[in-house]
């Protein structure tokens, strides 16, 4: 082999190289950065099957590009219209909330009280970690420090949650935003007492219903009737809003005179009897007296004082379920007395 032709064999496929190698270069160099990973997951399963789908499809595509510069980078925004769910989860732990936690509830509380269904989209900001949460809430919400458990913002239809107190969390907030839909008028002490029944519930077998049960907020509720403070249910039901530094008192006197009507089968009869006369008795206090049967408010307390005794006595008696069907609300771990501004709004 001559030389000129060695030459050519080895020097040839080097420069080659190096002309592709210089040719990338500048093809880097010219285009544009790479796109991010794809952030937000749409449901493209179910199909349109209307004006009124595409528009909430495209409703819930427009706040999850809001939502998704509001979460980390990395992190998933799923649409599942009418929700738009994100946070500081990966996308099969969002997937797995929505489908445990979202759907059955909101199945569950359609079967049981609401008519009507969402016409705008949901969000839902879930925080595996309560300092993401803190974040969250701080950053864009500038709520307090002390936010614990979850909260709903009305104007946004937004509720944001730290998951690791419980699924009754999400489904405490998850009630609010349903509501709001079915019945925007509501009372504030149904409002918080309908959504605290929730936080702590069983599905029936077949899923398709939910039914509060006894929790820590009972103790709020015993020791003001034990100390003789807590205030004729007259006063919670007519009062214009929960009192700011009675919160707790009036989260859980609320929690339990809707309990007190669902076991005796009352819950779902009243709320709509409430909704349906919402300009004449906005407050639900006559239509509440009706329904029980005690027109006068001191026997309508004492039958109340002596059930939440009672159901309290049995509740602990009774075999939780353990079978994954269960929501709750973990305690908040400090005591009762500083507990007022912490509880799930
Ligand atoms: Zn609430």
């Amino acid at each position: 082999m001559d030389s000129h032709r060695k030459i050519i064999l080895i020097a040839g496929p080097i420069v080659l190289m190096s002309v592709c190698f210089l040719l990338t270069l500048s093809t880097a160099k010219d285009s544009r950065p790479t796109p991010p990973p794809r952030q937000i997951s749409v449901d493209v399963v179910s199909p349109l099957k209307n004006d009124a789908d595409s528009r909430m499809r495209q409703a819930c595509e427009n706040i999850a590009q809001e939502i998704v510069a509001q979460i980390d980078r990395g992190n998933a925004v799923l649409i599942r219209p009418p929700y738009v769910i994100a946070g500081d989860m990966p996308e099969d732990a969002l997937e797995r909330l929505y489908q445990n936690v979202v759907q059955p509830t909101e199945r569950a509380l359609n079967v049981g009280f609401f008519d009507a269904r969402p016409t705008e989209p949901i969000t839902i900001v879930a925080f595996a970690k309560e300092v993401g949460f803190r974040e969250y809430a701080r950053r864009v919400d500038r709520r307090p420090a002390q936010s614990y458990y979850g909260y709903y913002l009305r104007d946004h239809r937004r509720l944001v949650v730290n998951v690791s107190t419980g699924a009754g969390t999400l489904a405490h907030e998850l009630t609010h935003a349903l509501a709001h839909f079915d019945f925007p008028n509501m009372p504030e002490w149904f409002d918080e007492g309908l959504a605290s029944v929730f936080e702590q519930s069983e599905f029936s077998d077949t899923n398709h219903r939910l039914t509060g049960t006894d929790n820590w907020r009972v103790h709020h509720v015993l020791r003001a009737m034990h100390e003789n403070h807590l205030r004729p249910t007259g006063d919670l039901v007519q009062g214009k809003s929960v009192r700011a530094n009675n919160e707790a008192i009036d989260y859980a006197h609320a929690r339990y005179v809707c309990l007190f009507l669902q076991d005796q089968q009352l819950l779902e009869p009243f709320y709509r009897k409430l909704r349906s006369r919402a300009e004449t008795d906005p407050t639900g206090w006559q239509t509440l007296r009706e329904i029980v049967a005690r027109e006068n408010a001191t026997d309508l307390d004492a039958d109340f004082h002596r059930w939440v005794v009672k159901y309290h006595k049995t509740q602990r008696q009774r075999t939780v379920r353990k079978d994954g069907q269960t929501l709750s609300m973990k305690p908040f771990e400090t005591p009762p007395e500083t507990i007022a501004a912490d509880v799930a709004k």
